[in-house]
């Protein structure tokens, strides 16, 4: 299900263009447009779910796939032997302005922690 008022259903939907780099059945994976790293992708699913603070526990399955898909991500970008940070961000204190679910993968370089 996709919320029509929402930036990351819209790209979903292909109403609004973004820098694909994987898909699957249920994720998609785009490049972040003010990347942090040299290597930022975002991994959504393609579904409307607003946070993991708002996940039901029939979403268990779905995030398994996109930390596997962030993984997949992480791989194609060439980070699987170097390392890379995956990052969700929940609510407002969490940092979160896309309110629908999206992990962050960032690498391409050595990430400080913790971050500012
Ligand atoms: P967050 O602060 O965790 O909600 O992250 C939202 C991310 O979405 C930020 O890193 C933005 O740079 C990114 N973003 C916003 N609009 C777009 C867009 N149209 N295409 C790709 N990334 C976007």
């Amino acid at each position: 299900m996709q919320d029509p008022n929402c930036l990351f259903c819209r790209i979903v939907a292909g109403e609004i263009p973004a820098d694909i780099v994987h898909e699957t059945e249920r994720t998609i994976s785009f490049r972040d447009i003010a990347p942090k790293a040299p290597v930022h992708v975002l991994v959504i699913p393609r579904d409307h779910v607003v946070s993991l603070g708002e996940a039901g526990d029939d979403h268990g399955p779905l995030f398994g796939e996109l930390m596997l898909a962030a993984r997949d991500v992480a791989a194609k970008e060439g980070l699987s032997d170097s390392g890379f940070r995956t990052v969700l961000n929940t609510g407002a204190d969490g940092g979160q302005e896309v309110m629908h679910v999206h992990a962050h993968v960032l690498g391409g370089r050595s990430l400080t922690w913790p971050p500012g």
